[in-house]
């Protein structure tokens, strides 16, 4: 199976310094500021940028996760739906603009339930997406604000990310399934 290495440790790091500037650029500083990263590798780039902002304005941001598990309706359907299975929020969103966080960007349904769950916490007064990989093929009118990288694939390719905290080693790989 062909694989292609699309994204390094460092060039993964570089990212997440340039998106952890641009949300404080975006949002002039941190007030009002929380993370939501969906789990799993949503979490942990959320927590890396958690750090990365800690560092640069010397504040500790509010982070949260969302668990949000695709699955087939029936073997038959390509389609995948998005069920929420747990949400730790430990804070109130009223007025808060939120940082939701992800890996991939696909098709944008886990960021459409992802929101609806969100809201279900109180009234933000902004969503925000930032995720480490566009791969396009969106469903729905949903972008990102913050992006790693942008790579167009097939829809048959897999992206692998890769991350220290559950594999080892920081990569972003692609590969044919
Ligand atoms: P979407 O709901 O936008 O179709 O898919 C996004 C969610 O599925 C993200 O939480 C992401 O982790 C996962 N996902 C979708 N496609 C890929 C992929 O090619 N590689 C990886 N690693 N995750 C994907
Ligand atoms: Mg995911």
């Amino acid at each position: 199976m062909p694989k292609k290495l699309v994204m390094d440790a460092a060039e993964i790091d570089r990212s997440l310094t340039r998106i952890a500037y641009e949300i404080l650029e975006k949002n002039k500083g941190v007030k009002d500021l929380v993370l939501v990263g969906i789990r799993t590798g949503g979490v942990f780039l959320s927590e890396r940028l958690k750090k990365k902002i800690l560092e640069i304005e010397g504040v500790d941001v509010p982070s949260g996760i969302l668990d949000i598990t695709l699955y087939r309706d029936d073997v038959l359907s390509a389609h995948k739906k998005p069920k929420i299975k747990k949400t730790e929020i430990p804070f109130c969103l009223d007025k808060k603009k939120a940082i939701l966080v992800d890996d991939v960007l696909f098709t944008g349904r886990t960021i459409r339930a992802a929101m609806d769950a969100l809201i279900d916490f109180g009234r933000p007064q902004s969503i925000q997406l930032a995720v480490l990989i566009d791969r396009g093929h969106r469903e729905l009118p949903i972008r990102a604000d913050f992006v790693g990288a942008n790579l167009p694939s097939f829809l048959w390719e897999d992206i692998s990310v890769n991350l220290i905290e559950t594999d080892g080693c920081d990569e972003v790989v692609v590969e044919d399934s």
